[in-house]
């Protein structure tokens, strides 16, 4: 193993031997972290606010994280769900209260395995009545399963996988006619982002949210939201819908996946459904291996404890407002480069405009990984900020004076 190395940069090895299947950044070995500092192997630091694509919730090597892992680990890690772990359900209980306190929880591990959940809930919702299709939105991101697939709207996605799996319609986001449109008498579910990721960092409008509602209520259909990426704290609440309609809405949707930033980065998974539909998944109609082990629902235990004691949901909103007001700032300066602010809380994008190159966000992300800052490109034209939920002004300012640095430059 070693021998190979001495042979070998890192990029070959990867090259040779990992499935090509993602686009990289090949001259970024990264080798340790702390906080919002991400290391790379010859000794160069980045400040992370990519946060792993809104995984690292609470940024790299937080202690309490890493004492969840050392207690629970020499405890019991694993051990099916043929019984039952305190943890496991703990977390489902924190969760449904985090959701007001009715429904039940699924554990899983990833956003797609969750999205996957919700579209088997649909199905079993439909079946009485005949119905089995899912309508979800242009531009969406639901994973890369072949379900999940199906459900994205972006052929991007799709391309060279067919037969796509079917019983999925997609339709423009934030137009609720076009929803209104679509629904069929075979139409069992909408599946909505509150913020699209993927697509481009678009929240959804709180007319859209209202209509929906009222729309699925009237032809008895279900409303799902995908909170994979928007979800657990990111936008300032702990659902997006409770930031971008206030805490005091009467709005609920009927079921909502997680994944990202529940486990910090720990890879996990669940979704909700409200009290009339949890029970729809009957025994053995549904379940994964590793589905909420001791490990992980400790883990994502102490999330949800670092959240409450340091007011986490407070200073996303607060700080994710200054940090937003900065890239205001950065669009007047610079409204050549940059078109756009969009997002919530610490789910933000910086539209930029095609002026020199067909891939301004990818040139923004490049000049940014020069100076020192990791951040994730959406599509073509948008650079995301989504930094860890304890990130405080001195790594704003740092941040914004990068950005600032690397605009005048691109
Ligand atoms: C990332 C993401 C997914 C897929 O999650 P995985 O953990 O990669 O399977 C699904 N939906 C949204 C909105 C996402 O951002």
């Amino acid at each position: 193993m070693h021998l190979r190395r001495c042979f070998s940069t890192l990029p070959q090895t990867f090259t040779d031997f990992v499935v090509p299947s993602y686009g990289r950044y090949t001259h970024i070995e990264l080798s340790h972290g702390n906080g919002n500092r991400v290391w790379d192997t010859a000794g160069k630091s980045y400040l992370d606010f990519g946060g792993g694509i809104a995984v690292n919730s609470l940024g790299h090597a937080h202690p309490a994280i890493l004492e969840a892992i050392q207690h629970q680990a020499g405890r019991i890690m694993h051990c099916s769900n043929l019984y039952l772990t305190v943890q496991q359900g703990e977390l489902a209980e924190r969760l449904v209260h985090l959701f007001g306190g009715a429904g039940k929880i699924f554990f899983c591990n990833s956003g797609a395995e969750a999205n996957e959940g919700l579209f088997k809930l649909a199905k079993r919702y439909g079946l009485a009545t005949g119905r089995h299709e899912i309508i979800t939105a242009e531009n969406s991101f639901h994973g890369r399963t072949l379900a999940a697939i199906a459900a994205t709207g972006q052929d991007k996605i799709k391309a060279g996988f067919g037969p796509i799996v079917p019983g999925f319609a997609h339709v423009p986001f934030n137009d609720l006619n076009a929803v209104s449109n679509a629904i069929n008498k075979d139409t069992a579910a909408v599946l909505i982002e509150g913020i699209q990721g993927e697509g481009g960092v678009t929240p959804a409008t709180t007319e859209y949210l209202m209509g929906l509602r009222q729309l699925c209520d009237n032809n008895d259909i279900l409303l799902m939201m995908d909170g994979v990426q928007c979800g657990h704290f990111r936008s300032g609440r702990f659902q997006s819908y409770q930031q971008i309609l206030g805490v005091d809405s009467s709005f609920k949707p009927d079921a909502v996946s997680m994944a990202k930033s529940i486990g910090a980065g720990f890879p996990m998974g669940a979704f909700w459904a409200d009290s009339a539909y949890a029970d729809l998944l009957s025994a053995g109609s549904h379940g994964t291996t590793y589905g909420g082990n001791p490990l992980a629902c400790a883990v994502a235990q102490a999330v949800l404890d670092v959240v409450e004691a340091e007011g986490l949901e407070e200073n996303v909103r607060n700080n994710g407002q200054y940090l937003y007001d900065g890239l205001l700032d950065l669009q007047k300066e610079h409204k050549d480069v940059v078109s756009d602010v969009r997002g919530l809380g610490f789910m933000l994008g910086i539209v930029l405009k095609s002026n020199a190159s067909d891939t301004p966000a990818a040139d923004l992300v490049e000049a940014l990984h020069q100076r020192g800052m990791l951040t994730v490109p959406a599509g073509t034209n948008v650079c995301r900020l989504l930094p860890a939920l304890n990130t405080n002004k001195a790594d704003i300012d740092e941040c914004l004076a990068i950005l600032k640095d690397a605009v005048q430059q691109i």
